[in-house]
């Protein structure tokens, strides 16, 4: 079975009633993750502190201050190295650091500045904290400082570690017992945990509970991603997918503005876990998606979802769960995306993402993309408390300039670059959250290279941003570059490895990136034979150029999959006969090799040979591409007499393609040359042009209404294919009508032409007669069976339409090659009009190429 996805969005809506229902209580919840995510920022907050001093004290001395609280000196407090002398009630004199103390051995007078012999003590008596800003925090709590400091470094690292292992865990769990679950049990378990880590009574059930809240909200946000999205048609996709990190910030302001007003840690960690109990107590409700529900052959329960969301969406009569899904009884291939094999068993696995070198790339490109950007986003977020001025500010507006980036700029830069969540509904390549939770998806990406080196700018900037206010901290007198700072890492307290490892990082990312550079993004639109075929020559052509192809159907579902795919020329009235001649033969070249090789039977090409009857002498006896079949000869008298009305005739051998197994070879091709292939229907090219460079137009007779080419015209063919596997030689009525083409798996019995006809409902009359025909010249195929009957449009022209186009909108150009109108004889001269087409692509990334220069110059 095959389920196109946005079959059931075009039906229902985008983004109706219920998506938008459950797309905000499900975005809601995200808040809560960015709160988790971030609450550390004010929970593990490392006030002023000093050693807790010996005895009851009667004076303090900070420099030139006395004071007779510790409490009056933290507003004079500058810096880590400093140290406050007190005097006890007894008399003595001591000198209290940070991590130490000790205790003057001449106490003569209470002066700052001391040359004399001291003893040095440990802080057993604890610390003392400045309480001024924050009442409590754990490292207040639990003594996070000096020789337990470390502890106090691995609560944000270990939460992370949570992150990643709950996206993985509950990524995998999603795909097996289905997002509603999930979603259910994480965000339960965020208000359970969170709550939890209030209560906490060491440090490390602290680490323990957090590292557990960490997993469960990783867990929500991963599958809650795929949730939406899989409920959202892809008109509102991108948008909807790219607001899902809105509320990620929204939960980043509410963590500075309960930082601000509550100052207690564990009240405040209350706090922020109460903050999404609304969703929490009606999470129940939402719905499992009707994709998982199929892809789980619950078809039933998918009816009761999508008869839902036609309620709530106004739509009368909703689409059935059979109107969607589609016999397909093999698909080797099973890598388009936007499609549901729901037959397909093989499994895949995250080693699927490196099958070959431009898939490898794009991961990593992707990969480091996400790291990077992560980097820079933690770096300011969990530093903001560190960054001077008022940290609740800084935190609230790091949070405001988040929603504010995705509202204004992200989703555009998203919907351009390709970094849009690595959705495709249903896709069984990699389950979808196995997607998420490896990376964001490389739809397109033209911009996913530009991108890449916005956030290596980035990335560079913030380390650079972050580790020089560090080292200017330390007093380090690095110049501010991140190639010096290499030399800075010791003293770079709060990532000791960034600036090494960023100097290799961002190397290999840049070489990445330049190779991404180079890449120009095709999109071939079809996958018919024409777009399948012009997509891998372009590949081969230019290995370097990343190539898509975009289609509305796919194998089963073409014309190409109805046609015979005999290798007999069709005539172009409008293209010169040389050029047909010359298609013609690169093709038969071509699909010969293929015959003569390993892949013959998979790729479902062979010989044929038989005969072409003619009634009467036709008007030239040797037609154009006679020399390019094999053994052409008039027939023999003796051949003559099985068709006793027939006066006429020409053996020959050619070769014939069985349609859907040779497109099923070809799309298998492109996937080994990293060709992506996305379901999806094109309905104005300009569409494409912002995500990518060439847009190669294949569709067909679809160019009718995509393009409004008038000069095309469909000419109906039916035809039936039956099992009959005594015969074993073609026969052709010289008028083209009526034909008999035996092929691997089945004889294709012909056939009609009737122009201008829309109708892809079979006739029963015509079916009858093609029968009656056939048998005529075939008198054994009475006793065929297994009759199917199929009907497809050829698409028409008076010559092909090969050729290249600048489209031009307000400035804005988009190079087209056109390559459609094959008529009857699509399958005769694939090769050569691809070949061409690739090209003309070439020619139009010359053209680009000089104009990028051009324009730099
Ligand atoms: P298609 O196979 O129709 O592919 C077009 C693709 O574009 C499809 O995937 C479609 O979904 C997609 N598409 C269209 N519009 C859009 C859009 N807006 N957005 C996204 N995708 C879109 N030729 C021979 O050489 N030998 C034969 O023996 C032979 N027998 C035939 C018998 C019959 C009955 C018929 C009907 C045709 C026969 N042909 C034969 C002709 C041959 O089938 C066609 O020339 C050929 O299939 C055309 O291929 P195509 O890729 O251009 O079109």
């Amino acid at each position: 079975m095959a389920l196109s996805s946005e079959r059931l969005f075009d039906s229902l809506g985008h983004f109706g009633r219920f998506q938008a229902c459950v797309y905000f209580a499900s975005v809601f919840q995200a808040m809560s993750c960015g709160i988790h995510y971030l609450a550390s920022v004010f929970m593990a907050v490392t006030p002023n502190f000093v050693c807790g001093f010996p005895g009851n004290v009667s004076n303090i001395l900070f420099h030139n201050s006395s004071a007779s609280s510790i409490q009056d000196i933290w507003t004079l407090w500058t810096s880590t190295e400093n140290y406050v002398v007190v005097q006890l009630e007894n008399g003595e004199i001591w000198e209290i650091n940070q991590c130490s103390r000790s205790k003057r051995e001449v106490s003569l007078d209470l002066a700052y500045e001391y040359k004399g012999n001291k003893s040095v003590f440990s802080c057993s008596d604890g610390f003392l904290y400045d309480d001024t800003k924050w009442k409590s925090t754990v490292v207040t709590q639990w003594d996070l400082v000096c020789d337990r400091e470390w502890l106090a470094k691995l609560i944000q690292p270990t939460f992370m570690l949570g992150v990643l292992i709950g996206a993985v865990i509950f990524g995998d769990i999603a795909d097996r017992l289905g997002r509603q679950r999930v979603i259910w049990f994480t965000s339960a378990g965020q208000f359970v945990f969170g709550i939890a880590v209030a209560f906490t009574f060491d440090y490390y059930s602290f680490v323990t509970v957090r590292f557990l809240l960490a997993m469960v909200s990783s867990g929500y946000l991963v599958v809650a991603f795929v949730y939406v999205t899989e409920f959202v048609g892809i008109k509102a996709r991108t948008w909807a997918s790219m607001h899902v990190h809105a509320f990620f910030a929204m939960g980043i302001m509410i963590v500075a503005l309960v930082g601000f007003l509550v100052r207690t840690w564990w009240v405040y960690q209350i706090f922020l876990s109460i903050a999404t109990v609304p969703f929490v107590l009606c999470c129940w409700m939402l719905p499992e998606t009707p994709f998982w529900l199929l892809s789980e052959e619950r078809y039933e329960d998918a009816q009761k979802v999508i008869n839902t969301m036609a309620r709530w969406n106004k739509v009368n009569t909703p689409c059935k769960v059979s109107e969607l899904c589609s016999v397909q009884q093999d698909d080797p291939v099973s890598g388009r995306m936007g499609e549901n094999d729901m037959s397909s068993t093989k499994k895949h696995n995250i080693l699927d993402l490196f099958c070959n070198w431009q898939i490898a790339r794009r991961t990593i490109t992707v990969w480091l993309i996400w790291f990077t950007g992560s980097l820079g986003y933690y770096v300011f977020s969990l530093s903001s408390v560190s960054l001077g001025g008022n940290e609740y500010l800084n935190l609230f507006l790091i949070g405001l300039q988040y929603i504010n980036y995705f509202s204004k700029y992200g989703w555009k830069i998203f919907n351009r670059c390709g970094i849009w969540p690595y959705i495709s509904l249903h896709s069984r390549t990699v389950p979808n959250n196995c997607k998420i939770t490896c990376c964001w998806k490389w739809k397109h990406d033209v911009p996913c290279r530009k991108c890449g080196c916005s956030f290596l700018c980035i990335s560079e900037k913030c380390l650079d941003f972050h580790a020089t206010w560090q080292l200017k901290k330390k007093g380090c007198a690095c110049p501010w570059t991140a190639g010096r700072l290499a030399g800075c890492a010791e003293n770079h307290t709060l990532f000791p490895q960034l600036p090494v490892l960023s100097e290799k990082v961002r190397f290999f990312f840049l070489c990445l990136c330049i190779l991404e550079m180079a890449a120009p993004k095709v999109a071939v639109v079809g996958a018919g034979v024409i777009g399948l075929s012009t997509a891998l020559c372009i590949v081969e052509a230019c290995p370097s150029c990343s190539v898509t192809v975009l289609s509305d159907q796919f194998s089963p579902n073409t014309t190409s999959d109805v046609a015979a795919g005999m290798l007999i020329p069709h005539t172009y009235p409008g293209t010169p006969i040389h050029v047909q001649k010359q298609w013609f033969k690169e093709t038969f070249t071509y699909l010969f090799a293929i015959s003569n090789s390993a892949e013959a039977s998979e790729a479902g090409i062979h010989l044929v040979s038989g005969w072409q009857i003619f009634k009467s002498t036709p008007k030239e006896e040797l037609p154009f591409w006679s020399d390019a079949v094999l053994d052409f000869r008039p027939m023999s008298e003796a051949e003559l007499q099985k068709f006793p009305q027939y006066r006429f005739g020409q053996a020959f051998t050619t070769l014939k393609c069985d349609c859907p197994p040779y497109l099923l070879w070809l799309e298998k091709r492109l996937k080994a040359a990293g060709v992506q292939t996305y379901n999806r229907k094109v309905s104005d090219l300009w569409e494409l042009h912002s995500e990518y460079d060439i847009v190669v137009n294949c569709t067909g007779i679809g160019a009718h209404q995509l393009v409004g080419d008038k000069k095309l015209f469909p000419v109906r063919g039916q035809v039936l294919k039956v099992y009959a596997p005594w015969v074993k030689n073609f026969i052709r009525d010289g008028d083209g009508l009526t034909y008999i083409y035996p092929g691997i798996q089945g004889v294709t019995l012909g056939g009609t032409r009737e122009k201008e006809s829309w109708s892809l409902s079979p006739n029963p009359g015509t079916t009858k007669d093609i029968f009656d025909r056939c048998c005529s010249l075939e008198p054994s195929l009475r006793e065929a069976q297994d009759i199917k009957v199929k009907v497809g449009l050829r698409p028409s022209r008076q010559s092909v339409r090969l050729q290249r186009e600048v489209l031009s909108q307000g400035g804005v150009k988009l190079p087209v090659v056109h390559n459609y109108g094959h008529g009857a004889g699509g399958f005769s001269v694939h090769r050569g009009t691809a070949k061409e087409a690739a090209r003309l692509v070439g020619e139009c990334i010359a053209a680009l190429r000089g104009s990028s220069s051009g324009a730099k110059l």
